[in-house]
């Protein structure tokens, strides 16, 4: 049975008293799915309640974002060591809504997978194309250049404890998933990408799928040989639709 990573995105989602309630159906099913790591991302402000109600459970605490400076004058930034302090696992970097909506560049996304590693989190490199690339027949080309521009900045030995997740833009929060064939076709082409690069560092790579992700197309996603896991949105707000992902395949 292969390894299956399922990390809840929370994105700008929640409040005290519905992270608890979805928190406590989360905690109460995480020991059972077999092989499979759950990983929570709540909002920051909420990593303190998360981290309180996860303890002793072995559902991983994440964090949506992470500062691309050690410390210092960045306000509103919060910094790797910070996150180290609440002992988080995963870091999402590079998601579209950040570099779409906070123009993230790949220069700031490389500082903080640098910083992510230098702090023992692995970050949750998201790369995905538009509608108008994969009309344009652009998914390969916009895909594997968005990896290659980052392990050039970060280097092979930072980049093999990165996790990919492979999110199509035009399926985040649409309800419109890639097909399982669809999604397939290009988590095969980063792992061969990965290993054509370098075969040892990189072949035992993680690549999750993301985007519109339910309870209905989990398993068939999860049945695919090169999709490890899920980056769940929406779903994983929803405790019985988050369970059924967590446990497909
Ligand atoms: P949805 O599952 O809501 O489409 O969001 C996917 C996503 O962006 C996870 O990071």
């Amino acid at each position: 049975m292969k390894h299956k990573l399922v990390i809840a995105n929370w994105k700008m989602n929640g409040d005290f008293s519905s992270n608890f309630s979805l928190l406590k159906s989360i905690v109460a099913f995480a020991d059972k799915p077999q092989n499979t790591q759950i990983a929570v991302c709540p909002p920051f402000v909420y990593l303190s309640q998360v981290y309180d109600l996860l303890e002793s459970s072995p559902i991983a605490l994440g964090a949506q974002n992470v500062g691309f400076a050690e410390k210092g004058a960045y306000t509103g930034e919060t910094s790797a060591s910070m996150l180290q302090e609440f002992a988080c696992q995963y870091v999402l970097v590079g998601h579209s809504e950040r570099r779409t909506l906070f123009k993230e560049s790949d220069e700031h996304i490389a500082e903080k997978i640098k910083l992510a590693v230098a702090h023992n989190q692995t970050p949750v490199l998201c790369i995905g194309e538009t509608l108008e690339e994969r009309a344009s027949n652009e998914t390969q080309t916009v895909i594997l250049s968005q990896i290659k521009t980052i392990i050039d900045k970060v280097g092979s030995e930072v980049f093999k404890s990165v996790v990919i997740a492979y999110e199509p833009i035009w399926a985040i929060g649409t309800g419109q998933t890639a097909t399982a064939e669809q999604a397939q076709q290009i988590h095969a082409l980063i792992r061969a990408y990965l290993r054509s690069l370098e075969p040892i560092l990189f072949d035992e790579m993680t690549i999750l799928y993301g985007g519109s992700v339910n309870e209905n197309n989990a398993d068939e996603l999860f049945a695919q040989n090169d999709i490890d896991g899920f980056l769940v949105g929406g779903a994983s707000l929803k405790a019985a639709s988050f369970e059924k992902i967590c446990f497909a395949g």
